[in-house]
């Protein structure tokens, strides 16, 4: 395999703090012999574990690079045992775009793992993530929203995995993170996933959905700055304890959790995020929106649990995600 083109602009092994950027080339109609930008920040003191910290994994997801982009500006180096490597912007081109997936290529980053150097931007950017920057991390965090399309009660999320030793170590840390909600999560197709490459590289992985419409309350950025802290604390990166407060244990292991709309048309949504549902209880109905006097499909759940997440805009199509339902844990 061909060595990845991206060049760093930093030195991952010095000791301090250094900004600058990895740099893609990118030959376009804008910039013939130019390069994607993409900026990052290490900051490093001794030979301490090394935290690899990113936003923007989907470009429309506002926490991470908000919480991120501060600390790239706050963290001082004698206040770190180790490293940490912050990358507020993992796809960078479709961050600036405000989109989920990359305007050059289409490129959704957390489909296309481990990637591939000979691939797209996209690609490119994976594979250096593969194969370079993964294996110096020991603590992997990726700062999920639910972008333009849905909207999640905030929450911290660990999966299940077949070296149970390391899920315990994922498990602490999501813990650590203190979301006001804590996930065992079932992926809808981890195969290409982010999370994945990092699970399988034997790292301790965190991940989030901490909100979601496009935007970023000052709540939800709190939880990740936090949660960003907790852990790197938990990890012994930085002094001092993990803030703790109250986090509710759920899981999503039933596909029955999960509802899909078959449907076209205008969401009612029944509840809001947060509420406590039972099997059979109304989540939402969906009006014809090309007539009137049509009744409205309705959508229940099939669960017990507490409402997660909800596709976020009004209009809805079929095979789009409507609802989840995640099941509370004792
Ligand atoms: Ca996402």
């Amino acid at each position: 395999m061909r060595d990845n083109p991206i060049k760093s602009t930093v030195d991952f092994d010095l000791n301090g703090v250094q900004h600058g950027f990895l740099k893609v080339p990118y030959s376009g109609d804008d910039s013939g012999w130019g390069a994607v930008m993409i900026p990052v920040t290490v900051v490093k003191n001794g030979e301490g574990p090394t935290a690899l910290l990113t936003g923007a994994n989907h470009g429309d997801e506002y926490e991470g690079p908000i919480a991120l982009w501060g600390m790239t500006n706050e963290l001082r180096a004698d206040a770190v045992n180790g490293r940490v490597i912050m990358i507020p912007a993992m796809n960078y081109p479709a961050f600036k775009a405000g989109k989920r997936t990359s305007p050059i290529d289409g490129g959704n980053m957390n489909r296309v793992f481990p990637g591939d150097p000979n691939g797209n931007i996209t690609q490119i950017i994976a594979d250096y993530f593969s194969r370079t920057l993964l294996p110096m991390a020991d603590y992997v965090i990726d700062i999920h929203s639910g972008g333009k399309t849905m909207e999640f009660l905030p929450f911290g999320a660990a999966h299940i995995l077949d070296d149970k030793e390391q899920q315990a170590r994922c498990v602490a840390a999501v813990d650590a993170f203190n979301a006001p909600y804590t996930l065992m999560l079932l992926e809808p197709d981890a195969t290409h996933l982010y999370d994945t490459a990092a699970e399988n590289q034997g790292k301790v992985f965190v991940s989030t959905e901490l909100g979601g419409g496009g935007s970023a309350s000052a709540t939800s950025v709190k939880i990740a700055k936090r949660g960003i802290a907790n852990v790197l604390m938990h990890a012994g990166i930085l002094s001092g304890e993990p803030e703790r407060g109250p986090s509710v244990n759920l899981d999503t292991m039933s596909s029955e959790c999960f509802i899909t709309s078959e449907h076209c048309g205008l969401i009612d949504m029944c509840n809001d995020l947060g509420t406590e549902v039972k099997e059979g209880d109304l989540i939402a109905v969906i009006h014809d929106a090309g007539r009137t006097g049509s009744a409205p499909v309705e959508y229940r759940s099939k669960v017990d649990g507490i409402f997660m997440g909800r596709h976020f805009p009004c209009l809805i199509k079929s095979g789009d995600f409507l609802a989840v339902i995640a099941l509370t844990v004792e």
